[in-house]
């Protein structure tokens, strides 16, 4: 079974968010827990936490179907110590919000080195971060996110996020979100049959497809190989439709949050609708 979905608004509280993915036709959704702009975020009330999950049983999602995305601010692999106990601090206060609703998957991207160390240091950095925060908290797992390798940002390769999971002690609580849009930019072409065997190909040999934890599904407007972290919708950008096709026909993905994220959310609904029609 395929879980297709969206990252929706929390506009109003998190125990809003699973009505607005049932109204757009969503089997998945992501969301923010707390304002992902700002480093501190009202605790969850028990409305909020109560709220939600009646909203999830009423709109019958299991917590299969719920990934959602940590602060843009947090940089788990920061080169300053500083800096870098604010982002773990961050990052524990996520892993609890998820705790406290139940959540079993939260999503983030590995740091940036910002040119201040290397990029092996800040990969092991990132997993020394999530020891850190897996140690006090539990039932959620740390979904480490390929990233497109704009700027300093680590781990747009599959060998440098198995480089992170090789640093996790409890391997039962991390894992792996692909971003489609990130993975060509970074140099996978899922745009051709070809291209895609070798990217899962890939991801199976370095990394374990039972790591594999979510996908978002995202078109790019920059070519393949671009480094340059752009969303399209689906169809519209350098991937085009066949690569998703491949994605939503291949059972290695069933089972698991697919989220879109791009920019037109008003085309939500028909893309999900698109995306489901797209299985043979
Ligand atoms: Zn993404
Ligand atoms: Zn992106």
């Amino acid at each position: 079974m395929k879980y297709v979905g969206a990252h929706v608004s929390a506009a109003g509280g998190v125990e809003n968010v699973p009505k607005r993915a049932h109204d757009i036709g969503a089997k998945a959704f992501a969301l923010f827990t707390k304002n992902q702009r700002r480093w501190e975020g009202p605790p969850l009330t028990k409305e909020n936490i109560e709220g939600f999950k009646e909203a999830c049983a009423e709109f019958g999602y299991t917590m299969d179907q719920v990934m959602p995305h940590d602060s843009y601010l947090i940089n788990l692999g920061h080169p300053e110590e500083k800096q870098l106990q604010k982002s773990r601090n961050a990052f524990l206060d996520e892993l609890q919000r998820c705790e406290q609703l139940g959540i079993r998957l939260l999503n983030f991207h590995p740091g940036n080195h910002l040119d201040k160390m290397s990029v092996e240091d800040c990969l092991d950095r990132n997993a020394e971060s999530l020891n850190w925060a897996l140690d006090k908290t539990s039932g959620v797992t740390a979904v480490i996110e390929n990233t497109a390798g704009q700027g300093t940002s680590v781990g747009f390769r599959f060998e440098y996020l198995a480089r992170i999971i090789d640093g996790v002690e409890d391997k039962s609580r991390v894992g792996v979100c692909i971003d489609t849009c990130h993975a060509f930019a970074a140099g996978y072409d899922l745009s051709t049959e070809e291209g895609f065997r070798q990217m899962v190909d890939e991801f199976e040999s370095m990394i374990g497809i039972e790591y594999l934890k979510g996908i978002h599904l995202n078109d790019s407007q920059k070519p393949l190989g671009s480094r340059l972290d752009r969303h399209d919708n689906i169809g519209e950008g350098k991937i085009g439709l066949k690569g998703f096709e491949l994605l939503m026909n291949d059972p290695r993905f069933d089972d698991i949050p697919m989220i879109l994220e791009t920019p037109n959310t008003e085309r939500w609904p028909q893309e999900i609708a698109m995306l489901y029609d797209m299985i043979d």
